[in-house]
């Protein structure tokens, strides 16, 4: 027997999950609130971790693809102290490859391949209990049933409260992003500092980490420990403020140039945030043409639910963790597994039985890893900046 079987959501998770149906002969109906592929700037640079989010790829038949594409020396890293001097400069082996990197927009462009995905339908909820499955509405005013509804529609999910009633909540901690284009031309020696991979600099309370991304585009993130309430200068100048997920349709309002952001008001708050740092580390922040603030917002740690029949939750969704690295890799693992369970399960039994025991693997997982995220992110915010570069030396092969 065939599920009907949906998918909100095409990012990481929603596009793994769906790929992996896929290779195992299933349909899935993917639901995407972005009107194209296209329709937003896709973001950074993501690691994929070998047991996580390759092992996902590798579920996915895509691994060997993801090889070719991937940047292994973008696992370089170096730390400075915040008067510029060079405290770690650590680099890969030549075949090393535990946590490449590749850009957001080639990873969801490799998920994606042959999938059909139906652009522009926004689901505002999703209902379980009907006699004939799961309803989905949808904002142009359809609904649809379904037998499994998958929420991987990130950390403001509206499935979500289909099965739970948590919310994200402020970290105490505000990440705001910029970007440089065309680094190794135009500003050679910010290249130089970025390296092949990525800088961090960490101070009290502080920190700005530059990351390269391919084609000479690099990244930066300037983060702070404050108040929602605190730095109304950045507030007034850059807008309302944006979650720290990236499926935000509203980032491009952001974007330099677009009437909203005084971009150079927001630029000299930012500079005064980071006062007295050496002048080629404030130069990522004076060269950076756009700014984007995220507060950074996670889920509870270790976010379970009751489980409810037809309806279940992946990544963000799930488990809205700090950005340090895992969030995308656990959320591809969830919708790979989730996906080759579903395939599975042959009958209506087997499917909820399947669900539920994907999502006891993943509470686990998903736990531990929101346990270590969130002490790290005391650690690299931290009114002593020794502790991340203690942190660094705990988790950097030698
Ligand atoms: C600055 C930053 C850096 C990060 N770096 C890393 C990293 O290096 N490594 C790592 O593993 N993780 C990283 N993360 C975390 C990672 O981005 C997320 O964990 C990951 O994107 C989660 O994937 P997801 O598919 O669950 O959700 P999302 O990527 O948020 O995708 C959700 C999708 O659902 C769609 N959607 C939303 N609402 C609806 C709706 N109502 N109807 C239909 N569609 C909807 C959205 O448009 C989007 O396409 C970082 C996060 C941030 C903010």
């Amino acid at each position: 027997m065939r599920h009907r079987i949906a998918v909100v959501g095409g990012g990481p998770a929603g596009l793994t999950f769906a790929r992996v149906l896929r290779r195992h002969d299933h349909s899935v109906t993917v639901l995407e609130r972005d009107p194209a592929p296209d329709a937003r700037p896709p973001g950074g640079t993501l690691d994929l971790h070998e047991g996580l989010g390759q092992l996902a790829l590798d579920k996915a038949g895509l691994l060997k693809e993801f090889r070719a594409l991937s940047r292994p020396e973008g696992q370089s890293m170096r730390i400075l102290d915040t008067d510029g001097t060079v405290l770690r400069d650590w680099r890969p082996r030549p075949d090393d490859r535990a946590n490449p990197e590749i850009d957001r927009g080639q990873l969801r462009d490799l998920l994606l391949g042959p999938l059909d995905v139906q652009w522009g339908r926004s689901v505002t909820d999703v209902v379980p209990g009907s006699r004939d499955g799961v309803l989905v509405h949808l904002a142009d005013g359809r609904q649809e049933t379904f037998d499994l509804v998958v929420g991987a529609d990130g950390a403001w999910s509206r499935v979500r409260p289909a099965v739970s009633s948590a919310t994200p909540h402020h970290t105490g901690v505000t990440l705001v992003e910029t970007f440089l284009d065309a680094v190794d031309t135009r500003h050679p020696d910010l290249a130089r500092l970025v390296g092949d991979g990525s800088v961090a600099v960490y101070g009290v309370n502080r920190a700005l980490v530059a990351q390269r991304n391919s084609g000479g585009h690099v990244k930066v993130y300037a983060l702070f420990r404050a108040t929602l309430d605190r730095h109304p200068d950045l507030d007034r100048h850059a807008g309302p403020h944006r979650h720290a997920s990236l499926d935000t349709d509203l980032d491009t309002d952001l974007e330099a140039g677009s009437g909203r952001v005084d971009v150079e008001a927001v630029r000299s708050s930012l500079l005064a945030l980071f006062d007295g740092w050496a002048a080629p580390v404030l130069d990522l922040l004076r060269h950076g043409t756009a700014f984007v603030r995220r507060p950074l917002y996670v889920l509870p740690v270790a976010h379970t639910w009751t489980h409810v029949p037809g309806v279940t939750l992946l990544g963000d969704a799930a488990h809205l963790l700090p950005p340090l690295g895992v969030g995308a890799n656990l959320a591809m693992l969830e919708g790979a597994e989730l996906a080759e369970s579903v395939a599975a399960a042959p009958g209506p039994g087997d499917l909820d039985a399947a669900v539920r025991a994907f999502e006891e693997r993943m509470w686990a997982r998903a736990g531990r890893w929101a346990r270590i995220t969130a002490a790290g992110l005391e650690r690299l915010v931290s009114p002593d900046p020794a502790e991340a570069l203690a942190l660094f030396d705990e988790v950097q092969p030698s």
